[in-house]
């Protein structure tokens, strides 16, 4: 692989220190993905995929201005195991991991950090680490995705008003995944066996019926609920929604990486302190 100034990893330790001491300083990105069933008709690297073409992308394009780390390549997913070749890593170790990843970023002096999910079920994990890399160091380190699948906030508007599916196509090896991998790495896609598969639940309080919430949530096994494990309409997905969806999402993810590095490192205030009694 050629070097990337983008790419943490690439640099020297003196380039290393020359990155911490820019100002504006570069946001550093911690990407998690998994290895997971994505169908019968895409590769267990999916996820991870979409994570490495999307945050080069990202890197690319935000010119010095972002930090990319390699992906963990692993996360929470014992509820795949059913499916042949999932790796399922705990909650504690995958918490403890990728906090201590962040926690090595900001210990060297960084002051952004941004945790990238790119596998549903890291997602409260990676809240959590953020948490945790926030109370440790004092850095601000933040949680998101650039996986429309895993949460859709940052494209939402598009991805709801352009998608062909209809209610429930996007989710899991969706119309989504299977799009922008059409885009990205079409020769891993078969679109012969992409299913349309909609076997979540849809009760009043609880669904998967991306736009609308969900009041609790909940986990099952992959398997009770799905043939092949896709949850969406895979055989909705064109190469053309794919790019759509890949070129906005880096516009707009280089976008909020750019405006979380405005966030200021506030000092705290120790409200323990005696009041100085009043002069009389
Ligand atoms: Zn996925």
């Amino acid at each position: 692989m050629p070097k990337h100034a983008w790419r943490y990893d690439h640099l020297t330790w003196p380039e290393m220190r020359a990155a911490i001491a820019r100002d504006p300083q570069p946001v550093v990105c911690v990407p998690i993905g998994a290895v997971e069933d994505h169908g019968a008709h895409m590769s267990l690297s999916t996820d991870n995929d979409i994570l490495e073409y999307t945050l080069a992308a990202c890197g690319e394009r935000a010119d010095g201005d972002l930090l990319v780390l390699p992906v963990i390549p692993f996360g929470l997913d014992e509820h795949h195991m059913d499916f042949p070749g999932t790796i399922a890593v705990d909650i504690e170790t995958t918490l403890a991991y990728l906090a201590q990843v962040a926690t090595s970023v900001a210990r060297h002096g960084f002051r952004h950090i941004l945790i990238v999910n790119g596998h549903g079920s890291n997602q409260s994990i990676c809240d959590l680490a953020a948490r945790k890399v926030g109370i440790a160091t004092g850095m601000i380190c933040a949680a998101t995705t650039v996986n429309a699948a895993v949460d859709p906030a940052l494209v939402a508007d598009v991805l709801n008003a352009e998608r062909k599916g209809g209610p429930g196509s996007v989710g899991h090896a969706c119309e989504y995944e299977t799009a922008m991998m059409l885009h990205l790495d079409p020769e891993k896609v078969d679109m012969a066996l992409a299913e349309r598969d909609i076997g979540q639940l849809k009760l009043k309080y609880f669904n998967w019926d991306y736009p609308e919430p969900s009041a609790y949530a909940w986990q099952d096994w992959w398997s009770r609920f799905s043939r092949v494990g896709v949850c969406g309409d895979a055989a909705a997905a064109t190469p053309e929604f794919g790019r759509r969806m890949f070129e906005l999402t880096v516009e707009r993810f280089v976008e909020l990486a750019r405006e979380f590095r405005t966030i200021p490192l506030r000092p705290r205030v120790d409200h323990h302190a005696p009041v100085a009694p009043e002069s009389p």
